[in-house]
């Protein structure tokens, strides 16, 4: 099988390959191994947060791959703990010191939430102001892109109604949304409003180009999805693994898409593409629909921020 060699343009130039390697609960050991082996098995694009608090090892698995800086797409992000304007260059300089690099090619605010330290109970306090309104840190995040230590920032976990915000005051619109996206989670309505497809219709995003970023697409620790029934009949008629048929679907949708895995075999068969015919896009999107919304990664409650998806419901209707 082919492997992904497509790229989205993003709107200030560069491209960004459509798969890249996760590296959320990469164990010390473990990732520094899992980049060089993807880098060799041809990835381009790394994906990495502050919070994983494994920069430093995937920096090592870059130096230890061989390849040139220019020739890699990185991303990191932006933890809530940062999430203050004068806390942003210092945060980012950490994240470019932890990994060795000059530059991101993409810095994403990891969450649309704000911490304001710890309450005596060890809970973080969330600062409702930079919560409500992450305009403020969003200002310092684009003087990184003027100053060059980043070529692009964007935004995770933002529903449209929170990026259209945003981009009422944004000088910089954000270049990506990364998001949950997979089986039980599809976002569906979402999706169709966000991505620039050649066969979708002319929708919101289309006039701001952002590109939409599927994170956990295998269902994330376990890959508990790879089980589903649909998803294996698709597999065995095209002589693939569950897991190749369920990150082409994502790319199928215009979707960047970020398996993780620390397994050499794995990452290697994961970059391998299956081509996917129309109707079985859409067997899968009606087999995501039986789901719905069954987020996997929702700390919201834990954070005491419980409003943070509400206004995903009925997107159409509000835009
Ligand atoms: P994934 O959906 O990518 O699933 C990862 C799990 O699937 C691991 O247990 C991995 O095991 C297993 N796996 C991978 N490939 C295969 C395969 N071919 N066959 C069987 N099992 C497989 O989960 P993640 O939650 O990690 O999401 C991917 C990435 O998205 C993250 O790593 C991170 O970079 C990003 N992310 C971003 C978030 C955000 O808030 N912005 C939140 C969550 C994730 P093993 O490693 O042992 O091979």
């Amino acid at each position: 099988m082919p492997t992904f060699t497509r790229s989205y343009q993003l709107a200030k130039g560069l491209k960004i390959p459509a798969v890249g390697l996760g590296t959320w609960k990469s164990k010390p050991g473990e990732v520094r191994n899992a980049v060089r082996v993807a880098i060799e098995a041809g990835y381009r694009h790394i994906d990495c947060a502050w919070a994983y608090r494994n920069e430093h090892e995937v920096g090592q698995g870059i130096k230890d791959s061989g390849i040139k800086r220019d020739d890699l797409f990185i991303t990191s992000k932006l933890w809530n703990s940062f999430h203050k304007p004068e806390k942003v260059q210092s945060a980012l300089e950490e994240t470019l010191g932890n990994l060795d690099v000059g530059y991101l090619d993409l810095y994403l605010m990891h969450w649309p939430v704000a911490f304001d330290g710890q309450t005596s109970d060890g809970k973080n306090r969330i600062d409702w102001d930079l919560t409500n309104d992450v305009t403020p840190t969003w200002a310092a995040m684009e003087k990184l892109v003027d100053g060059g230590m980043v070529k692009n920032i964007g935004i995770s976990n933002f529903t449209v109604l929170k990026t259209k915000k945003l981009l009422e005051k944004a000088k910089i619109k954000p270049a990506v949304n990364q998001i949950e996206l997979n089986l039980h989670c599809a976002q569906l309505e979402l999706v169709r409003h966000m991505v620039l497809t050649a066969t979708a219709p002319p929708q919101w995003m289309q006039a701001h180009n952002i590109v939409v970023e599927a994170y956990s697409p295998l269902g994330s620790t376990g890959a508990p999805q790879l089980d589903d029934p649909v998803v294996k009949e698709i597999a065995s008629a095209h002589g693939a693994t569950p897991a190749q048929v369920l990150i082409s679907w994502q790319t199928a949708r215009g979707v960047v898409c970020l398996p993780k895995s620390v397994t050499p075999e794995r990452i290697k068969s994961n970059f391998e593409e299956v081509e996917l015919t129309t109707d079985e896009v859409t067997r899968l999107e009606q087999r995501a629909a039986e789901f719905g919304t069954r987020r996997t990664v929702d700390p919201s409650k834990d954070w005491g921020v419980p409003d943070l998806w509400k206004d995903e419901d009925g997107i159409a209707a509000k835009l």
